[in-house]
């Protein structure tokens, strides 16, 4: 099968008709970290050029799940999820077309009774926090995902949770920017950022140089090859996911569904159909292909009809693969990098970026300007991995239950 997404190629020149010319500005990756942080620095008086090699939105950002998850999100993010929700809002209330945010809740199901207790210590936990969380059973499960199998006693939910469509989320914030005038070049791969005196002067693309003191890499899986010659440890991982989506379907569930093990996890998109995935994903080197793995939606649609048995003979419609950028400490890298003057990075989101970019882009955009952001980002500093800190030192995710603990990376 092959990925069937949409290509629509909306904003900016291709390479054909690049002019080369200099910026306060240039951002690497056009996905939609680097989207919407540019739009937040043109609108803060900056001269942006984005410059993305294939198209705006056509990786990560335009191939994910977009859930907005505030259920065992990881303490350092708690703020960004917590500011990203009314953000992502206001985006879907100013947009001009949908970027189809709503809020849909977070249901966790197991098929092991014995996870009731954990699941009443997290809520208890989340309550405690200022969410909205519950443990559901019985009617009150079947009533939230009418076709779940008799074999799933029990459930926790979270209800503040939302769900975007990533891709629009992040064609629109790509317009924004570009009705506040930032420049996009598309088709345009950056091969090196150069750098004299311990300071970045200009950008090296495969259709000329391009003069800046002030590069931000959001490159996702691409940011490694371009930080390591200058020094920055990227320590990221890549894994292979697959999502598949099926025709229209009548309700099956309101909140974002996950299955503790194994973990098969879907939505129910406002158009009726699933996005489904299931986790583990497979890890693979830097350059191989992303491909469609056809055994794997056998292996998918099974867990699904396990999960809810109504869905036999669903059809699928298509799939695309898609990469995390995986971190050592599941954290993303967003700040400044140590010992390059005007070097950025904003990459390594470990499968969750689109739900906090709301928030990291409003935060990394301030800081860019030399301003204290609200919420700090100094949890993502990326040279934490050049001198490591002690394990007990780390802000872990402190789920209090280990299954529930192991959940929380990489969770989408
Ligand atoms: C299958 C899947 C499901 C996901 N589900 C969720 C979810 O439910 N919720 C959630 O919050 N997140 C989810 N994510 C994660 C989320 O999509 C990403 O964290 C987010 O989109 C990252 O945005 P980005 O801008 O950093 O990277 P990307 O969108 O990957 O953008 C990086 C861009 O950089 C470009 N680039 C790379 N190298 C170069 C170069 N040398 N020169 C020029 N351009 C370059 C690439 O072409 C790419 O367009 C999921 C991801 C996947 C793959």
């Amino acid at each position: 099968m092959q990925d069937s997404r949409p290509r629509i190629p909306p904003y900016g020149t291709s390479s054909k008709s690049v002019v080369l010319s200099t910026a306060d500005v240039v951002i690497v990756g056009g996905g939609i970290i680097g989207c919407w942080t540019a739009l937040r620095l043109a609108e803060a008086g900056q001269k942006v050029t984005v410059i993305e090699r294939s198209e705006i939105g056509h990786e990560g950002s335009g191939r994910n799940r977009g859930n907005v998850r505030v259920q065992l999100r990881e303490a350092a993010e708690r703020a960004l999820i917590e500011r990203s929700l009314n953000l992502w809002q206001e985006i879907e209330d100013t947009a001009r077309k949908t970027v189809e945010y709503r809020v849909t809740g977070n249901l966790l199901v197991s098929y092991d009774a014995t996870m009731a207790e954990d699941f009443c210590i997290e809520a208890e936990d989340h309550r405690a926090l200022g969410y909205d969380a519950h443990v559901v059973e019985g009617d009150d499960l079947r009533a939230l995902v009418p076709g779940l199998s008799q074999e799933v006693p029990c459930g926790f939910l979270t209800t503040q949770d939302g769900h975007v469509n990533g891709q629009l989320a992040t064609w629109d914030i790509a317009s924004r920017a570009k009705a506040a005038g930032v420049q996009f070049l598309r088709g345009v791969s950056v091969n090196r950022i150069a750098v004299d005196h311990d300071r970045v002067t200009s950008v090296l693309t495969d259709a000329g140089t391009f003069a800046t003191g002030c590069v931000l890499v959001t490159a996702a899986g691409g940011a490694a090859p371009l930080l390591e010659p200058l020094g920055l440890k990227v320590p990221i991982s890549l894994a292979l996911h697959q999502i598949l989506v099926t025709e229209k379907l009548p309700h099956v569930t309101g909140p974002y569904l996950r299955c503790a093990s194994p973990r098969i996890s879907f939505c129910q998109t406002a158009m009726g159909s699933l996005l489904l995935g299931l986790g583990p994903a497979r890890t693979i080197a830097q350059g191989d292909p992303q491909k469609v793995e056809p055994e794997k939606i056998a292996a998918i649609m099974a867990e699904t009809t396990r999960l809810v048995p109504t869905l036999a003979g669903a059809h699928v419609v298509r799939s695309w693969p898609g990469l995390f950028d995986l971190t050592p400490d599941g954290r993303a890298m967003i700040g400044p990098a140590a010992g390059v003057d005007g070097l950025w990075v904003a990459t390594g989101f470990n499968g969750h970026g689109m739900s906090i970019s709301p928030a990291v882009t409003e935060s990394l955009a301030t800081m860019m300007t030399g301003v204290t952001p609200a919420i700090p980002l100094d949890a993502f500093d990326p040279d934490r991995f050049e001198h490591p800190i002690q394990a007990d030192e780390q802000d872990r995710p402190k789920s209090r239950v280990g299954h529930l603990g192991n959940l929380v990376a990489p969770p989408i």
